[in-house]
């Protein structure tokens, strides 16, 4: 081994003591979370280099991807018309090739390279006017004594992601360090059985496999993810979240729930007064979730449904059940907005049916509040609805058999488990608008039992969904004419409230006054945002709603839930800067009823390739699921989960989308574990390993 391990090397040792390292380098890793020995262990090559085979220049093939040495023979930066190259020619006796690169620092690079120096090269190789060149390739300067390492050449090398002022060559020297010195001290967390019926390897060889592999592994597959080190190290990553998610599950389903059996006549009576008929897949969720609620179990369901598939009504005939049961019900929305729609709704559809809604915001005033707060805790109140405020410690219930989370996603594990200990052990139901596939769903969500509701109303028709830019504007606004002509409403929405000076943005605020002064006098336009106080809000709704407002300039604020169906025109301005789930969102606000919808995307002059992207795919793609998976490709796992807000740990290797085989293999070892040893009793060290894994978060979600 490796002589300056000290004695009692410990995986909790600090990057310092691991030799080529010196507080700067510490530092720059530090920068990337990277503190102890073990998070350099997991820090993964994000790609490799065949090396294997290095060539002659003289043998290189064009259009290949090749590998070669030499000197530098010559560099220099070459002005074309315009344009300024950095070249440099390099020579092995048997030909030569330039390297050229049109993005660079002319000052770094005649300081990395001198003439006379050996690299090593790689990249595709091309001909331009008869002579051999490559663009940009990933080079590396050779000393002397680097032929006595057997790190860099003649194998398949690790390349880390860029860091800072440090080249490969270093940092593939501190990790073989660190991999040769403390790889061997991981202790291996996973059950031999499972390593032997997946033929999974062992830790400490995955963790040098991934890192410096031997020559007989294949390269595509380490590109790939699919070699066994990989395999394993993939498979740990959702067996662990599994693991947490299994006994979540287990201890929700070992303590009893209210049983609610009453035959409910009301709620009888109100689905024959409903003014529409309920779709099959919502009779279907319905039933889902009585049995649930009849079952003696907490109800812990998550029911998705794209935007607009009538998920609102759902929640009031589950929450009518429980009222009738005797027991009261809390909905938490995120937005005050939407919290407010939802009363009104609920409101309407309790009429005559003798019970009591409430609504608790954090906008409510100090007096009503202590009125609302009495009647919840004396019972007088069945169903409160509310913001975040619904989960501060004054909110106290009288007896909370029901707690639904509307727009789940954009709340946290955390605001989740607040909720349900406003009672004791309520039936919970979450719901989204972000459908992901049922794969998907498992790894966060893979708690919750799933319902999904995979029918529109009738008679909904797609919104035909256009992207303009800044020049056609006086067309948007003859679209907008158009419509409210016929006697239809818009909404126009803006990304920020107000002039910003650091955005060179238009703002909601400005352009409600120019759209009302300039371009439609004759109309009226009302302007709604965040930072408004609830009744001036209200009224703007209300006007809206009423048909008084014909255009509704807005920001995000209306990005959830709002449903007015005589509106049917939706226009995002600076679309290029909203997510896709928002715009899907967005747009979701019109279509609601039978006249035809528009959704018209105007594309600001500051777009980018991706945001071009995601407006593309909102034009092409109408349906919420396939807008989510194509949101999860473009962001990447991490970001669309927004796993560090849902309490969920990150992956270090697993994609699952990629690795959906694995994810559902992981998953039911995790579940059958946890059904044969539900405290992982005869498992003290997995046990451990797992409470670190999820940094002490599982008690909390276990209580
Ligand atoms: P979301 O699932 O996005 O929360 P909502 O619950 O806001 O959708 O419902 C959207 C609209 O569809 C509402 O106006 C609602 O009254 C209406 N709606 C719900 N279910 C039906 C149905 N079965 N038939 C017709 N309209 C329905
Ligand atoms: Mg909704």
């Amino acid at each position: 081994m490796v002589k300056s391990i000290r004695k009692k090397s410990s995986l909790k040792d600090s990057l310092r003591y691991v030799r080529g390292v010196g507080p700067k380098i510490a530092s720059v890793f530090e920068k990337r979370g990277i503190i102890t020995v073990e998070d350099a262990l997991y820090f993964i090559p994000y790609r490799y280099e065949d090396r294997r085979n290095i060539k002659r220049i003289s043998q290189l093939k064009i259009g290949e991807l090749e590998t070669s040495m030499g000197s530098i023979v010559l560099m220099d930066v070459v002005n074309y018309r315009s344009r300024k190259v950095f070249e440099m020619i390099i020579g092995d006796g048997t030909g030569f090739i330039t390297a050229k690169w049109f993005v660079f620092n002319e000052k770094l690079m005649k300081l990395r390279f001198k003439k006379g120096q050996r690299v090593i090269f790689t990249g595709e190789v091309k001909i331009f006017n008869f002579k051999k060149e490559i663009i940009h390739p990933d080079i590396e300067v050779i000393e002397d004594e680097d032929f006595c390492e057997s790190i860099h050449y003649g194998r398949i090398v690790p390349v880390y992601s860029e860091m800072e002022g440090i080249y490969q060559k270093r940092i593939r020297r501190i990790m073989k360090e660190i991999v040769d010195g403390y790889a061997h001290l991981v202790s291996d967390p996973l059950p031999d059985p499972i390593k032997e019926k997946y033929k999974l390897p062992h830790i400490h060889d995955a963790l040098r496999e991934v890192h410096f592999p031997d020559d007989d592994i294949s390269f595509a597959s380490l590109m790939e993810r699919r070699s066994p080190g990989y395999q394993r190290l993939i498979f740990d990553d959702f067996f662990f979240l599994q693991l947490g998610l299994a006994i979540r599950k287990k201890s929700f389903a070992r303590e009893s729930g209210f049983v609610f059996n009453k035959d409910s006549e009301l709620l009888k009576r109100f689905i024959k007064s409903l003014d529409f008929e309920l779709t099959l897949a919502q009779i279907r969720v319905i039933d889902e979730i009585i049995t649930d609620m009849r079952s003696g179990k907490p109800m812990n369901r998550l029911l998705q449904g794209d935007v607009g598939s009538g998920k609102t009504v759902v929640a009031f005939i589950a929450s009518l059940f429980a009222v009738d049961n005797g027991y009261q019900v809390a909905i938490m929305a995120p937005t005050e907005i939407l919290a407010e729609q939802h009363y009104r709704n609920f409101k309407k559809y309790s009429e005559n049916l003798g019970i009591t809604v409430e609504l608790l915001t954090g906008n409510i005033k100090r007096k009503e509040r202590e009125d609302i707060l009495e009647a919840i805790s004396s019972g007088k109140i069945d169903i409160l609805i509310g913001t975040h405020a619904l989960i501060q410690e004054n909110v106290r219930f009288y007896n909370l058999g029901f707690a639904v989370i509307d727009e789940q996603h954009r709340f946290g594990v955390l605001q989740r488990a607040a909720l349900r200990s406003k009672g004791y052990n309520p039936h919970l139901l979450v719901m989204t608008a972000t459908p992901i596939p049922r794969t998907l769903a498992m790894t966060v969500y893979g708690d919750l039992d799933i319902s999904i509701i995979d029918e529109m109303p009738p008679g909904r028709r797609p919104v035909v969904t256009k992207i303009f830019s800044e020049r056609e504007r006086q067309k948007v606004y003859r679209i907008i004419d158009e419509e409210i002509s016929k006697g239809h409403q818009a909404f126009v929405i803006y990304p920020i409230v107000q002039e910003s000076e650091k955005l060179d943005l238009r703002d909601a605020t400005r352009m409600a006054k120019k759209l009302a002064l300039e371009v439609f006098p004759e109309y009226n336009i009302g302007l709604i945002h965040g930072k408004m106080d609830r009744s001036s809000r209200e009224k703007i709704m209300d006007a809206f709603r009423r048909g008084d407002i014909n255009i509704l300039v807005s920001t995000t604020v209306v990005e959830v839930g709002i449903d007015v169906p005589n509106a049917t025109v939706m226009i995002i301005e600076h679309a290029e800067r909203f997510g896709l789930s928002q715009l899907h969102q967005l747009r979701g606000r019109v279509g609601r009823s039978p006249y035809p919808s528009k959704c018209i995307l105007i594309e600001g002059d500051g777009s980018t390739d991706e945001a071009r992207r995601r407006l593309s795919a909102i034009v092409e793609k109408a349906d919420g699921f396939s807008i989510a998976e194509e949101d999860l490709i473009i962001r990447g796992p991490g970001e669309f989960f927004g796993t560090k807000q849902s309490g969920i740990p990150d992956f270090r290797v697993a994609d699952p989308v990629r690795d959906a085989g694995i994810l559902a293999i992981s998953r039911k070892e995790a579940f059958d574990l946890i059904e044969k040893a539900p405290n992982l009793s005869s498992q003290g060290s997995l046990k451990e390993y797992l409470q670190r894994y999820w940094k002490g978060k599982l008690d909390l979600l276990i209580s």
